[in-house]
């Protein structure tokens, strides 16, 4: 293949158009790696409407890692202490297939769990859920957006009827007042930061209010910064709320047409008066009302939020209250107005729409629903009653249920559990008793390879054909431009060959990845993410495609979609619903003994568990070693000087890091980036730290805070170890 290939940026959910060309065209310098191998020159795509020829740096370095630690070949061991022996497909394939059907004797389906990924393409996910909820019956399929941005979609489905953002990034050049919380775009979404800040930089009157304890990238550049303590997110939006009643700046006209719920949200305010809120906060009273007189005075405020609302024991309520301020306001359904969950992952978003939870099923339908099960169970040509009522085990219920022995079959594809899950330790711990565990992924060595039993090698984005869905609904065709390495296969092949071994021929007879999104789409028909008029042929002619999108639909891709355009939700009596509820703070507070909240995130250039980015040169320049962020205040009184070893220490395990003495943190708040499992450096990973316990409706784990205390390494006396705490808080498997 010679031409050059227009395709989608594999790592974010901004969701970037690249265009890629071969190593050697005529007249072109040719780009090689570090280790001096020819590699594809990767540009930002001008004509995608998502970035306009944007990336940031680790798109545009995206081909330095495709040719690094591939895995290429099945491997199987019997036990995980010896070594992988190289085998045939058929042989692991019978193995994988074997034990299911052992199993499904033994145990029954429950017994088998997938964990995927939002790097998978739609074609994945929609096949992974076929396999596991239709042909085999059960629910046990998760991804890691369970960890990531569940919150968000269940915060939309109570307060809308339906998961869906309704917004798209043209409102970022629109909006009079972007209200950024827990999200640092500027480093975690940075194209989609770029537009937003352009705008926000030539309209004078345009504001920005950020709200993170840390002084990010992205509060530097807000008009206003609300360093709030962690876990007050729910009193400071009623604290807004509050202020925007007393001073009517709300559309009644909106609350009493198209709502529902508005006295009792109205009945909670009265508890959050600003110096309350203040004082909870942390902040002044002057920044709330400031805050409060921005939203109140815009006629189009843009929500922005990410992992910092919904990795939280109370996520959901988090996103419910943001879209309360919306509501009161009537800021939704217009340009430049909307409350936007900015999605993590690439794909993260085909995944909802292919049903890649533990809850629901393809086309924004729910596992609970008896009807969105018959008419999955129809277009599958299953029998009736074939598709379970109940949830299946989320990501952490398979660890916990590793721990009871009721797993027996772990498969895990594209994803890195043993970085990435929250109590490491005990992850672990956990993965070390799974009598079988299946690692699908393009990479070798990764930490969750040690866990493994069967490896089977992923071919990856540029090596296979799908979509992938972005935060703003755009699907962007990504095409096959070059060969997997030795035999690596599509993550769709692989589930539909297990499924075919299984005896269900018919139902995964596909002759290509065209034709399995082909067959999704039909289930997406007349639901709010209707794709009835995407296929790969459309793409590959128009370019990208907005959903909704029906059959036959004219397309204008110069023409950006909301929804809730006429005001009516999907709910049975079309009004959207406000939430009431009382914060109930973190789920492990600071206290005596662990006097500090950790706080975890993303920097720059490196993507979640470094499985890519570890593999770049320029990435590992950018950012050599992970670190902690300690304010002067908490640092002075323990001797901590800058880049002294500090080992950080919660009730479930310990860290060592050096440190970063910064006004940037707020007092008793430290921080640590995520990136750095045991591959990558030693007893530096931030999950050896933090709690599975979750929000109650998401069931999101609440990954950015614990309690901890440091400790400087140079006081730690030779032999002392550290001994998890006598009082675990959460000492019993989880049934969150
Ligand atoms: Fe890729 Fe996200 Fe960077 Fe865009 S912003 S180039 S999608 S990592």
């Amino acid at each position: 293949m010679t031409d050059s290939t227009k395709t989608l940026c594999p790592y974010c959910g901004v969701g970037c158009g690249l265009d890629v060309t071969p190593p050697a065209q005529r007249g072109q310098a040719t780009n090689r790696d570090s280790e001096g191998r020819p590699i594809w020159k990767v540009r930002g795509d001008r004509a995608h409407p998502s970035s306009h020829g944007m990336v940031c740096v680790k798109g545009a370095t995206i081909s330095e890692s495709l040719d690094k630690d591939r895995l290429k070949y099945p491997m199987m061991r019997d036990s995980l202490d010896e070594p992988f022996r190289q085998v045939s497909w058929e042989d692991a394939l019978e193995a994988i297939t074997n034990r299911m059907r052992k199993l499904l004797v033994t145990k029954g389906a429950d017994a088998i769990c997938m964990y995927g990924s939002g790097q998978f393409q739609t074609e994945d996910y929609y096949i992974a859920q076929k396999l596991l909820k239709g042909c085999l019956g059960t629910n046990n399929f998760d991804a890691n957006s369970r960890l990531c941005m569940s919150s968000a979609v269940s915060g939309y489905i109570q307060s809308f009827g339906s998961d869906g953002p309704p917004c798209c990034y043209e409102d970022l050049e629109l909006t009079d007042c972007a209200f950024l919380i827990g999200t640092n775009t500027a480093e975690c979404h940075p194209i989609i930061f770029n537009r937003l800040r352009k705008h926000h930089k030539k309209n004078k009157k345009v504001k920005m209010i950020v709200v993170d304890p840390r002084r990010t990238e992205t509060a530097e550049a807000a008009d206003l910064h609300l360093a709030i303590r962690p876990g007050t997110d729910i009193d400071l939006l009623n604290g807004i709320a509050y202020l925007l009643m007393q001073w009517g700046h709300y559309d009644s006209v909106f609350i009493d047409e198209c709502t529902a719920g508005f006295p009792e949200f109205s009945e909670v305010l009265q508890h959050y008066p600003p110096e309350t809120v203040a004082q909870r906060c942390g902040i002044s009273i002057a920044d709330l009302e400031t805050a409060a007189r921005y939203w109140g005075e815009s006629e189009r405020v843009l929500s922005l939020w990410s992992m910092g609302v919904n990795q939280s024991s109370e996520g959901t309520a988090k996103v419910r209250h943001i879209i309360n301020l919306h509501l009161m306001t009537g800021n939704i359904g217009k340009p430049g107005a909307g409350p936007f969950s900015l999605t993590g992952q690439p794909n993260a978003m085909g995944g909802r729409e292919a049903g890649g939870l533990s809850h629901i099923l393809p086309g924004y339908r729910l596992v609970k629903n008896p009807q969105h099960r018959q008419e999955v169970e129809q277009l599958w040509g299953l029998p009736a009653g074939q598709i379970s009522p109940y949830p299946g085990r989320t990501a952490w219920d398979m660890i916990t249920g590793l721990e009871t022995g009721e797993v027996g079959l772990l498969w895990v594809a594209a994803t890195n559990p043993a970085v990435s899950m929250p109590d490491l330790e005990r992850t672990k711990a956990a993965l070390k008793r799974s009598p079988f565990t299946v690692y699908q992924d393009a990479y070798y060595p990764t930490e969750t390879a040690t866990y493994a039993h069967v490896l089977l090698p992923a071919a990856q984005w540029s090596e296979k054909t799908g979509v992938m869905t972005n935060s703003e609904r755009v699907v962007t065709l990504c095409p096959q431009f070059r060969n997997p390495p030795g035999e690596a296969r599509a993550d769709w092949e692989i589930f539909a060959e297990v499924g075919r071994r299984l005896g269900f021929v018919e139902q995964f007879s596909f002759k290509n990845s065209q034709e399995v999104y082909a067959e999704f789409t039909q289930l997406t028909r007349r639901r709010l993410c209707e794709s009835t008029g995407i296929s790969h042929e459309r793409l590959q002619a128009h370019g990208p495609i907005q959903w909704p999108c029906q059959e036959g639909e004219e397309i204008f891709t110069a023409e950006a979609k909301r929804l809730y355009t006429e005001f009516r939700f999907p709910t049975p009596d079309g009004r959207a619903r406000f939430s009431a509820y009382h914060s109930r703070g973190l789920a492990e507070p600071p206290d005596p003994n662990y006097p500090l909240v950790l706080t975890t995130g993303r920097l720059y250039g490196h993507w979640h568990t470094q499985t890519r980015t570890g593999r770049i040169p320029k990435i590992q320049q950018m950012h050599p070693n992970p670190f902690i962020e300690i304010h002067p205040r908490d640092a002075k009184p323990l001797g901590i000087e800058e880049d002294a070893w500090v080992e950080v220490r919660s009730r479930r395990g310990f860290a060592r890091f050096p440190a970063k003495i910064t006004k940037a943190i707020a007092p008793g708040t430290v921080f640590v980036p995520m990136h750095w499992g045991a591959l990558w450096a030693d007893n530096a990973e931030a999950n050896a730290l933090t709690h599975p316990q979750a929000c109650p409706d998401s069931l999101q784990p609440e990954l950015k805070a614990c309690a901890v205390k440091l400790v400087p390494v140079a006081t730690i006396t030779e032999g002392e170890q550290f001994q998890p705490a006598v009082d675990q808080m959460f000492s019993s498997p989880l049934s969150v």
